[in-house]
Parts: structure tokens; sequence; C-alpha cells
């Protein structure tokens, strides 16, 4: 994996150079994780210009996740954008994914964050298809993890905060040494949840299901995937999935900002469907980079562009 070294970062209100974007060791999230985070993505538009996709979506979770942690953010939304805007510029990017998180800084040091101040770090880099461009055209292989999803009223689920990552990172570790490439993580009732970092969709005679939002992050992809389905006059459900449900599905792919729309070809060693990509992931797929790369008018209101 490349470096990842830009020229400027954002930090608290500023940009800064990109080896001075240091925080010191007593910053509250570094123990206890209390923070949060977006990722979202750029791109290239077949005009030339780029965009960055859903972007006032983005932010807008990103306030919705520190409002679940009691953290209050030190910039409106609108100067977050502006932020995100300028990050990109200042590293001549044209492309690629960018990385707002809000942290506490340093100040008391029990798990009492009394006036800690709220911190904003926005980040950019170059960052191509999160599971490998192989895994987008054949699949990837998945295994259902042997950890739960936290149970919805330990995790909250509608927040991208920093601390709950480490149950994704569990879950992801394990899945990567036992030879896999993702992990499928069941709540804590036993029915299908999301992947690590991303939500879930089986398809079975031309139908799409993905579960219900109480115990999965509602991805921005994710209702981005359902609506595009249902312009196109497919059938789109929010039902329960059980892990056997996978194995017999047509087809199986995941959705999310890193990872976009990513097949799975394979779970816990039994081949889904034809064992490769299936025609409605590859259908959504080219939906997908066809709008954010600014060819779909309809979708037009998703783009943002820098
Ligand atoms: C970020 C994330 C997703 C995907 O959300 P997008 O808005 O599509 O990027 C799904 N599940 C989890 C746990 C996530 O953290």
């Amino acid at each position: 994996m490349p470096e990842i070294r830009g020229e400027k970062i954002w930090l608290d209100g500023k940009l800064v150079d990109w080896d001075d974007a240091r925080v010191h060791v007593l910053t509250h999230t570094l123990h206890y994780g209390v923070g949060v985070f977006e990722g979202i993505r750029g791109y290239k538009t077949d005009d030339g210009r780029s965009a960055l996709f859903r972007l006032g979506d983005h932010v807008q979770r990103l306030e919705q996740s520190a409002k679940i942690n009691l953290m209050e953010m030190p910039y409106t939304q609108n100067e977050i954008s502006t932020a995100i805007l300028e990050t990109l510029k200042a590293n001549h990017l044209e492309e690629g994914y960018v990385r707002p998180i809000a942290f506490l800084g340093e100040g008391a040091m029990g798990l009492y964050p009394a006036d800690n101040p709220v911190r904003v770090a926005i980040i950019a880099w170059p960052w191509g298809a999160y599971l490998g461009e192989e895994g987008m055209e054949r699949g990837i292989r998945a295994k259902v993890s042997t950890f739960s999803r936290h149970h919805v009223n330990a995790k909250l689920t509608k927040g991208k905060t920093c601390g709950d990552y480490v149950n994704s990172i569990l879950a992801k570790r394990e899945a990567v040494l036992d030879g896999y490439d993702e992990a499928v993580m069941l709540d804590t009732q036993g029915l299908v949840s999301e992947c690590t970092g991303e939500n879930i969709f089986l398809v079975n005679d031309g139908q799409l299901r993905t579960p219900q939002l109480p115990t999965i992050l509602g991805g921005i992809t994710r209702n981005s995937i359902m609506q595009v389905a249902l312009d196109k006059g497919m059938e789109v459900v929010e039902a329960p999935i059980t892990r056997d449900e996978l194995y017999i599905a047509d087809e199986v792919f995941l959705t999310g900002t890193a990872a976009e729309v990513t097949p799975i070809r394979e779970i816990d060693r039994r081949t889904v469907g034809s064992g490769a990509r299936g025609p409605i992931a590859k259908l959504l797929q080219k939906a997908f980079f066809s709008i954010v790369s600014g060819n779909e008018p309809k979708y037009e209101r998703w783009l943002t562009y820098f």
C-alpha cells in the first residue's frame, strides 16, 4: 500500500503543512474513542471537472454523529463543506477520498470529558477501489464473523463513532487472517446486519433485499443504490436476512463510500450464485459510476463540483 502523503491538512480552522498536523498523546479520543468521522469520495467527471458525491448528506451525518456523542461541533455544516473543498484544492486532488474527523482534545483525562475542546481535521488523499479492482469485477470472498455487531443500545448505530470500529476491526482482521476479503456481521439476534464498513444487499429473482435500519449504519451509498434500483423499476425491500439466505441468494453485494458497489462471490466457502459478479450488481455498479462521472442528469443533485 502506498504511503498516504499530501501537502496540506485542514486542522481546527486552517490549512497546515501535512507534517505539522499533529496531536498530543493526551488527546482524549486517542484513549477512549469518542470521536466521529466521515468518508466522502470525489470523482473526476467526464466533462473534465471533479465532483464530490453527496457532500451535503455526509456533512449532515458528521454533525449527527457528533450530536449522538454529545460533541458540540465548533463549525457549521457550511463551514465544514467549504473546508473540504479547500482541502481538496490545496492538495491539487482531482479525485480521491476525504476524511473529516472531529475529536476530543486535551484536558480532563478521566472518562468524563469536561471541557476538552472538540477539534476537527480534514484529510484528503487518492484512494482506489477499497476491496481491489479485481474484487469489483470478480467479486470478493467473505466470511460470517464470529464477532456480533454491537447491540443497538451499546453501540448507537447511527453515528460513525471512532471507538465503535474496534468491533469492525476485530471482524475484519479475523476475516483477512482467515484468508477472506471481508466479514459479514450478524446482529445480537443472529440476523445479517452489515459488513465492517459497508451495507449488504442480496438479490433473488431480480428483487433486492437489504436489512432494515435498526442495527445498521444507514449508508449514503445504500440509500443511493436503493433509489437507483427503484428508478430502474426493480423491487427493493428492507427486511430481515438470515445467514443461510446469503448462501442461496442469486447475488450478494455490498455498498459503501470506500467500497462503492462490490459483489460478493463466496461466503463461508459457499459459492454465491454463479460465483462471479451477477448481472444486477454489474448493472448497479455501472449506474453508480455513470452518476459519479456526471453522466446522469437525474442524479446531478448528488454532485458538488470542485
Ligand atoms: C460508513 C459505513 C457504511 C457505509 O456508509 P456510506 O454512507 O455508504 O459510506 C456502512 N456501515 C458502516 C458500519 C459504516 O461505518
